[in-house]
């Protein structure tokens, strides 16, 4: 039993599990692949059984945790008296010697005493889903023995901290079938550290791209410094692309607390390549290497100390590239957990409590990290969804109310599961992954130690010919959306703002308080014009469905329609009952009068040139100087598209596409109706040939393009509309980056192929 009670990880490997954990397994695979990852040695799973069984502790230890775990209180006391049964607990001493042992062969084989990292690492194969590993603690910075000794025994008590015995308990899992081994690694103070990605992470295309800054490598992953940026095309082996910005800030491990602080960075290093081709090529290798083992695409991290030598610290499939990668079998959980599945509306994943909302005034019953379960969000719910860690609904599609707010708010959301609230229970615990679209029972959520952030953000800062904007809809998001960088605001929808005051605009008027609605629009739109001046903010007139505006007060006498989609709604609302339109062009007067001029006017769901040039009557109307005012229309009905000629006629500046509506209506596809979802296909040929043949006629006419529909976020479109020559583009703020980055790739390979071209020529 002893001579398997710790093992050093060179010697195992993926087959090993049940050993050493899937932390420790994991490493063993990369050092047995001849990757350098830092000396490392394992505590194994037997080594706990073994400490359990041999001093006598296992009964009372496992009849400590037979309790209701839906008691919080009687939960938290099971922790603590099994923790304190194992930390009081000595080790037994031939195991002790043992541990020591390879601690010290560890600092004899590195020149001196070390600092270490002490890992738990879970014996996953128990379980569904090595999530689980993640409920266990992690000490860094453990120097000496008697330290080791006593980090190892945390470890092993957080095998019972109160997440993990609840969620073994939930599970059905057997306390006495879970064991627990430790990983003593040595600790990498780097110089230089980083990620990298084996492939484009959102194309799958076969570049090698690293991120390196000075120091450690939490100045990348918490997103606080931007990185040096390295494009590496695998085949030629050469660097395709290069950032260097200035790095001003560095993260190190002060010498004397070993406290991880941040530093300036000295001045010569500040704008300095971090990396040299030499260790570009050589991470690209060995990000090859495990790409090749596993046969997936690798998101890796990686630091190189003082001397220059490189470390692997961790690699993990990346499992964003959709046609390329198969999702990881450990973070997968399996498949009869699932109990909902919808569309996957704003990525993200969360676990929480359930809190089901079917009424108004059940909102305050929401609590911060709660998950938030309706029919359908209200933009009077939005504090709630505020509060919320994630948003599940039964009905709508991928741009309904809840999927665009949650989008913005940053909130992983679901919608269109079609039964949340009636097989949803309140305070049940659920995870919910809105990128996949499906809702777990209990905690699955991905491991999180203290030192490694797995949220991480890549920064694409791409200066690119085509302009990259973002989209809005509550001004709450301004800032946010203005720090993604973006060239301006594509789209600015005014309905939300608008719902949010829940007051009709008809109440205002019949109660003589236009000024007040006024009022209430300037402030909404400068919030964002501030944000992004002198940026272009394209802001759209009213495009409410009568639906929605019938719940507000004072909405009583908007008609019942049988299909609002196809309904009142968009300009026709506005040019019908011209007294909301005017009120609406009175606060960008007001705007234009205070200097905002970076505000531009988009009709939405024209059809006809004729509602064009009645809008721009009614503008005059109310003295806005047409000369001087940005105007656009968007494109959302096949007729405008068809017919864009015509509309061009009328004088317009921009024009934008609205992909949400223009697939519905190409695809005759309501885009609210979860039953035909499926079919919902803004790639559609038919769809896709409108979009071209329109930007081709705009820019023989000279006239903007420009994108604000759900399909400017998606790669694969992006990709298509800056090939038929866009003018901008317009993302959701999560996508802002990625879009950026697609934009800039397809860029390149035009002016290469343009080039390419242009050769051939003249070598005739
Ligand atoms: C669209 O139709 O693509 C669009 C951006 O407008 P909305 O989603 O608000 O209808
Ligand atoms: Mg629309």
């Amino acid at each position: 039993m002893l001579e398997k009670s710790v093992v050093w990880l060179q010697d195992v490997g993926s087959s090993d599990l049940r050993l050493v954990g899937g932390k420790g397994a994991s490493l063993g695979e990369m050092m047995s692949i001849g990757l350098p990852v830092p000396p490392s040695f394992a505590v194994t799973a037997m080594a706990f059984r073994a400490f359990i069984d041999d001093t006598g502790i296992a009964d009372r230890l496992f009849k400590a945790l037979e309790i209701d775990v839906n008691d919080t209180r009687v939960l938290k006391e099971a922790e603590n008296a099994a923790k304190e049964l194992i930390l009081m607990t000595e080790m037994p001493s031939k195991l002790k010697e043992k541990i020591l042992d390879y601690y010290d062969t560890m600092c004899k084989n590195e020149g001196g005493e070390v600092y270490v990292a002490v890992r738990s690492s879970a014996t996953a194969e128990d379980l569904p889903d090595a999530s689980f590993a993640g409920q266990q603690d992690t000490f860094l910075n453990i120097k000496g023995g008697e330290a080791v000794i006593d980090a190892v025994k945390r470890c092993w008590a957080s095998l019972y901290n109160s997440r993990a015995i609840f969620y073994r308990i939930e599970h059905n899992f057997n306390h006495r079938e879970v064991d627990i081994s430790v990983v003593i690694q040595k600790m990498v103070d780097s110089k230089k550290a980083g990620v990298m990605f084996t492939r484009d992470p959102s194309t799958g295309a076969m570049t090698s791209i690293i991120e390196a800054s000075w120091g450690l490598g939490e100045a990348i992953v918490s997103g606080s410094v931007s990185p040096d940026h390295y494009v590496v095309d695998r085949s030629s082996k050469k660097i395709i692309n290069q950032m260097i910005p200035t790095k001003d800030k560095m993260y190190i491990r002060d010498p004397e607390t070993r406290e991880t602080v941040v530093v300036p960075v000295p001045q010569g290093m500040r704008d300095a390549r971090v990396l040299t081709d030499g260790e570009i090529m050589k991470l690209v290798e060995f990000g090859e290497i495990v790409e090749d083992h596993y046969g997936i695409a690798q998101d890796a991290e990686w630091g190189i100390d003082e001397a220059g030598k490189i470390y692997m610290l961790q690699s993990r499939p990346i499992t964003t590239i959709k046609d390329v990668s198969e999702p990881s079998e450990s973070s997968e959980p399996v498949e009869e957990e699932i109990i909902l599945v919808g569309l996957g509306a704003a990525p993200g994943i969360a676990t929480g409590k359930v809190k089901i909302v079917r009424k108004i005034d059940e909102l305050p019953k929401v609590e911060e990290g709660d998950i938030m379960v309706t029919k359908m969000t209200t933009p009077d719910m939005v504090p709630a969804m505020k509060r919320a860690a994630a948003i599940v609904t039964d009905e709508g599609g991928l741009t309904c109310h809840a999927a665009i707010v949650s989008r913005e708010l940053s909130t992983p959301a679901v919608v269109g599961t079609k039964k949340a609230t009636s097989l949803l229970k309140d305070k049940m615990i659920i995870t919910v992954d809105g990128e996949k679209g499906k809702i777990y029972r209990g905690s699955l959520i991905k491991e999180k130690v203290h030192e490694e952030v797995k949220v991480r953000p890549v920064s694409y800062r791409h200066i690119t010919a085509t302009e990259v904007k973002v989209n809005i809809s509550i001004p709450e998001a301004a800032e946010k959306a203005a720090a993604t960088g973006a060239d301006g605001v594509g789209l600015l929808r005014i309905e939300h703002m608008i719902l949010g005051l829940n007051k009709h605009p008809s109440l205002y008027i019949a109660e003589g308080k236009e000024d007040e609605y006024i009022n209430e629009l300037v402030k909404g739109i400068k919030t964002v014009a501030d944000a992004f001046y002198p940026k272009p903010v394209w802001v759209r007139t009213l495009d409410a469905p009568t639906d929605e505006f019938r719940s507000m007060k004072g909405g009583d006498d908007e008609p019942i329609e049988h299909n609002p989609m196809l309904g009142w709604r968009g300009i026709r609302r506005d040019l019908t009952y011209t007294e909301h339109f005017k009120l609406e062009l009175g606060a960008f007067k007001k705007l234009f009068e205070l200097g905002y001029r970076n505000v531009g006017i988009m009709l939405p769901l024209v059809q006809h040139p004729s509602e064009v040039k009645r809008a721009k009557q009614i503008m005059e109307e109310v003295g806005l100087d047409l000369e001087t005012t940005t105007l656009g229309i968007m494109i959302e009905t096949p007729a405008a598209a068809i017919i864009i000629e015509e509309f061009l006629d009328v004088g317009l500046d921009f024009v934008s596409f609205g992909t949400n509506d223009l697939t519905q209506y190409t695809l005759a596809i309501d885009r609210n109706n979860e039953n035909v979802a499926k079919l919902y296909n803004e790639r559609h040929p038919a769809v896709m040939k409108l979009i071209e043949y329109v930007i081709g006629v705009c820019r023989e006419r000279g006239v903007m393009t420009s994108i604000c529909g759900q399909a400017g976020s998606k790669p694969e479109i992006v990709k298509k509309l800056v090939e038929f020559g866009i003018s901008s583009i317009s993302a959701n703020i999560d996508a802002v980056d990625a879009v950026r980055h697609t934009v800039a790739i397809e860029e390149q390979k035009l002016i290469v192929e343009l080039v390419r071209s242009n050769r051939g020529l003249i070598d005739k």
